[in-house]
């Protein structure tokens, strides 16, 4: 078990001449007040509060910051008070551990709600000295490791909490050792699958990478020491979480098991961090790109290192850093080492570069009056990537960059997202598609008989409005094509003198369904609706042939059967249908040859997309329908062309030569010139099929000062 000398041991090393009385009256006050207290585990509770002194001891953390682990849980789990520990420990000390005990009680209501709001309370406790966060990292950090003894559901909630705030800061205040251990601690609790498949495959491969290790550091230590430059190589494997991100990133698998190993050289000066990054390029080909130089520009939470990937022994990328002995302390412990290498009052100093962003928001918090505005702020800090907009009442709506107030009405209800006609921000009424900006106050307004329309799917971001709009215009859809259909079909009969009822449980309707692979007598009227599949194949079982093609003629139906067969454009073979309108995709112009997709659309037939258009993936799938080109034809289709070439005289008449040269007609050509000297050429040609086409761009391509070819989209 941990003695209180440990810790003591710890700070003297750290800190000769540090009052250590002081922590020891804390030990007893701390050992006093938690007497009888157990943990979960069935220890005394005193261990806890002794692990979180000797995280914080450490991090090279002052005495008063040691006391304060030491004191932290006291008010908050015992009789003692702040104004007892203010008698005792001085005024610092009772501030710093009041401060802990507030972020403690931070109440949990609302779960939407309770990261923006653990955040709040979390940096107004921090508003007073930065070292309360300090204390509340090493307590959290003791309670992820003991985390086993809690009850799983208790588990999943303190990882969380620990993933959405906890983590966030630490990485803020670039702590990287907490923030990785905060990482692999929760996706072991949140992940245990792939947790535990993880550390199995990184112990399978141990031999491997110990071996790999070993001998780059080796020849590394070799090197180094040659050219006479001081310093120490490490190599180790990534942590667990981020082998998971990796993997997950990049699409890596865990055979390249040398991808997940960094090495690391740490070096007497400056100096000699560039020197051996000439060492190591000249061991290994540096990969293009990949070095950057965080020495000469560090980075906003003062981060220093050289960063460079090369082409490892066995031709595998490998990442390594190099710095300076202060450099790897400050990036492992962040904040926490400012206390190490600058002596003196560890408190938001002026003209400190490391609290510059403490600052700000310090500064930030005295000046707003409305907390909420203080929220947005720092949240904007903390995380970049999301919008923080409020409800009238002042709840805290948290969505991706980008979102629109579609996105906001989703987030506050379904029902609320389904009846939107409009909104208002910041009490101005606001078109639906406009982007929400952080510190918004949004207000959506409701009609009940209103309903979301096709159209929103462009404007929303989220994959909750998403979902929730393409649910509702599916489902809708497929009731009024129910509903057309079954008029149709009724219309039909009833012009054939037949029964509705009659014919749904006739042998004939039955082999309808059976032919068209349609399940039952509503799936057979949606089909008829949507303009999926006509009439026809039922009646001719029905109708004796010469009474039907008259009939028919004066029907709906007829109408687009004629307008069909008047207008077949081109030659595209729809699968499973003979007749039918075609139309080619006015944003992709697929020439025959491409991948396509037909959809259909009612009133218009079927539309042609090439496969990869984005238009195409917009469609209702639902709507879809195979389409393949019919072989041997020759049609003239139009294409665009994007050609980027260099702003030579006659340049232009060369490209054009080829494209008529190539039997190509060119319908439209658009020149602009760049500052760059170059131009981009667009024109807009006839070709009968891809190949066609594919030679044209060969062609082009082959011209001198034709920097590129492509065809063009949209
Ligand atoms: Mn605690």
């Amino acid at each position: 078990m941990l003695r209180l000398n440990d810790i003591v041991d710890r700070v003297q090393a750290a800190r000769p001449g540090c009052d250590i009385e002081l922590i020891h009256k804390a030990y007893v006050f701390t050992a006093k007040v938690h007497h009888g207290q157990l943990r979960q585990s069935g220890e005394p509770y005193l261990i806890h509060p002794l692990n979180v002194a000797f995280i914080l001891a450490n991090w090279n953390l002052d005495e008063e910051t040691i006391v304060t682990g030491l004191l932290h849980d006291t008010v908050e789990d015992t009789v003692a008070t702040v104004d007892e520990i203010r008698d005792l420990f001085g005024d610092t000390v009772a501030q710093m551990v009041d401060g802990v005990s507030k972020i403690s009680r931070v109440v949990i209501s609302d779960v939407a709600d309770q990261k923006a709001e653990s955040l709040r309370k979390m940096i107004l406790a921090m508003g007073k000295d930065l070292r309360v966060v300090l204390v509340k990292l090493a307590d959290r950090l003791h309670n992820m490791r003991t985390i086993g003894h809690l009850s799983r559901d208790k588990q999943v909630a303190v990882a969380r909490e620990t993933q959405d705030i906890y983590n966030p800061i630490a990485s803020r205040l670039g702590m990287s050792r907490v923030k990785i251990e905060f990482e692999d601690r929760c996706f072991e609790v949140l992940h245990p699958e792939d947790y535990r498949e993880l550390v199995r495959l990184a112990d399978e491969r141990k031999r491997d990478r110990e071996s790999h290790v070993r001998s780059v550091v080796e020849m590394l230590e070799k090197k180094l020491a040659e050219a006479k430059v001081e310093a120490v190589v490490k190599g180790r494997s990534k942590h667990i979480a981020g082998m998971f991100q990796k993997m997950a990133r990049q699409g890596i698998d865990f055979d390249h098991i040398y991808d997940f190993i960094g090495f690391r050289i740490i070096a007497k000066s400056v100096g000699e961090c560039y020197e051996a990054l000439g060492i190591v390029h000249s061991l290994w080909k540096p990969v293009p790109g990949r070095f950057k130089d965080y020495i000469a520009m560090p980075k906003p939470n003062l981060y220093q290192s050289l960063h460079t990937t090369v082409f490892g022994p066995n031709a595998e990328l490998m990442e390594i850093q190099i710095r300076t002995e202060e450099m790897n302390a400050i990036a492992e412990y962040g904040v926490a080492a400012h206390w190490k290498y600058k002596e003196g009052r560890p408190v938001v100093g002026k003209g400190d570069q490391m609290f510059l962003w403490l600052r700000q928001i310090l500064e930030l918090q005295q000046e707003m009056k409305d907390p909420r505005e203080f929220l947005n702020t720092v949240k904007v800090e903390l995380f970049p990537e999301e919008v923080y907009v409020f409800t009238p009442r002042g709840d805290v709506k948290e969505l991706p960059q980008g979102a629109t107030t579609i996105d906001f009405a989703y987030a506050v209800h379904t029902e609320v997202g389904n009846t939107c006609v409009g909104a208002k921000i910041n009490g101005k009424m606001v078109p639906l598609r406009t982007m929400l900006k952080n510190g918004d106050v949004v207000e959506i307004v409701t009609h009940p008989a209103h309903k979301p329309s096709k159209d929103w799917l462009k404007v929303a971001k989220t994959s909750r409005a998403l979902n929730k709009i393409r649910v509702f215009v599916r489902e809708e859809q497929q009731e009024r094509s129910l509903a057309l259909g079954k008029q149709m079909l009724e219309r039909e009969l009833r012009k054939h003198s037949l029964s509705m009822n009659k014919v749904l449980k006739s042998k004939e309707f039955e082999e309808t369904l059976q032919e068209q692979r349609l399940k039952s007598p509503d799936d057979y009227c949606v089909a008829l609706g949507y303009g999926k599949m006509s009439l026809l194949p039922l009646l001719r079982r029905l109708v004796p042939p010469e009474q039907l093609h008259e009939k028919v003629k004066d029907s709906r139906l007829g109408a687009l059967i004629r307008r069909v067969t008047a207008a077949k454009p081109s030659a595209i073979i729809v699968k499973g249908m003979d007749d039918i309108f075609i139309r080619l995709g006015n944003c992709c112009h697929p020439v025959p040859g491409d991948p396509i997709i037909g959809f259909i659309t009612r009133g218009r037939g079927v539309t042609i997309h090439a496969k990869d258009c984005p238009k195409a993936l917009d469609n209702d799938p639902a709507r879809a329908i195979d389409v393949a080109w019919e072989a041997g034809t020759k049609a003239s289709h139009p294409v665009k062309l994007k050609v980027v070439c260099a702003d030579k005289p006659g340049l232009l008449a060369d490209i054009s030569r080829t494209i008529t040269a190539s039997d190509v007609d060119i319908r439209r050509a658009t020149v602009l010139t760049t500052r760059d000297k170059r131009a981009i050429c667009n024109f807009e040609v006839s070709v009968n099929d891809a190949q066609h086409l594919a030679a044209l761009i060969k062609s082009i391509e082959k011209l001198k000062n034709v920097f590129s070819v492509e065809r063009g989209k949209g």
